[in-house]
């Protein structure tokens, strides 16, 4: 038959994917778990002032430490948590810590969280997060959205009108990767962003690749007309850097400025750079 000569052919690659899918599935189930377990972590990468050279804050990027897998990367969790439902549970989680972590530090930093474009079509989302912010008493106003130009495509109005209550609340909103995918230039005036955030993928080739320079360039400066500064992500040295500041990104984050931390590695160096307030013994002695 049909299906006994398409398995003899397609024997090895059934394996395969027979192993995927039993990956995928341990994968989902330890989700699953790990979720209400609370092993979704943030961590932190810096964002800097590229004029003056300034800390301004933080993008949170989730990690989750495993049990059986280690620490695991967005790149893998995101998607299964997009297709399976379980993103929304999974982002409040990561952003309650988040921000139980960021109403501790130096009220001049900011910390920015991704919003996948599932959560978009939540009519509550807005409400999910003000009540997260209530409750950790983290000020909406050092608070950044990032949302990807794919979160308009499948209900704008809804979208929008999640964007508005967000914004209403003081919340800034910033357009993330921007250049790739289905870029255009109409997105821009479909939300009220507050920031452009260039994709890496031109940053790091800005040096050797003239289109990328160029791109930069014109980003930088319709960002600049429709008052919307940039950040640019993904700066692996300080070549880059003096370039991105040259070309008047206002923002800029990546490896040069090291990893991203964990919560932890995060609290002592900002205890470093006095960016933490003193322990309560500490502030009452000063009042002595
Ligand atoms: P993104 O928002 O564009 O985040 C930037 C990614 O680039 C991060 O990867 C960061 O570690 C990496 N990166 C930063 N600087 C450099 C650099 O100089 N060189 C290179 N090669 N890479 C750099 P990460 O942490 O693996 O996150 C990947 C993506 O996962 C993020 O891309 C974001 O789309 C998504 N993501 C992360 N956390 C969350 C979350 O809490 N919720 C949602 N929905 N998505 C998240
Ligand atoms: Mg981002
Ligand atoms: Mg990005
Ligand atoms: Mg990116």
């Amino acid at each position: 038959s049909a299906k006994k000569q398409g398995r003899n052919r397609f024997c090895w690659f059934d394996v395969t994917m027979e192993q995927e899918l039993q990956t995928r599935n341990t994968i989902e189930s330890g989700m699953r778990k790990g979720i209400p377990a609370g092993e979704f972590v943030p961590y932190y990468e810096q964002q800097i002032d590229l004029a003056t050279g300034k800390l301004t804050g933080f993008e949170m990027l989730a990690r989750w430490e495993s049990p059986t897998q280690g620490l695991v990367s967005p790149e893998v969790f995101i998607p299964i948590a997009e297709e399976t439902g379980m993103i929304g549970d999974l982002s409040l989680s990561v952003m309650r810590k988040c921000f139980e972590d960021a109403k501790n530090w130096d009220p001049s930093l900011s910390v920015a969280v991704n919003i996948s474009p599932i959560q978009l079509l939540d009519p509550w989302l807005a409400q999910k997060i003000v009540k997260l912010l209530v409750e950790t008493g983290f000020q909406a106003n050092r608070l950044e959205i990032e949302i990807t130009e794919s979160s308009l495509f499948e209900n704008l109005s809804l979208a929008q009108s999640i964007v508005g209550s967000l914004k209403n609340q003081g919340i800034r909103i910033a357009l993330d990767d921007f250049g790739t995918g289905y870029s255009s230039l109409a997105h821009l005036r479909a939300l009220p962003f507050d920031r452009i955030k260039i994709d890496r993928s031109f940053v790091t080739s800005i040096l050797e690749n003239p289109e990328s320079a160029a791109i930069v360039k014109a980003i930088t400066s319709l960002g600049e007309s429709l008052g919307m500064p940039i950040t640019a992500e993904g700066i692996e040295d300080k070549a880059i850097e003096d370039e991105l500041r040259n070309i008047g990104c206002s923002k800029g984050q990546g490896w040069h400025y090291g990893r991203p931390l964990s919560t932890q590695q995060l609290r002592k160096v900002l205890a470093e750079r006095n960016l933490l307030p003193k322990p309560p013994e500490a502030s009452s002695d000063e009042n002595e």
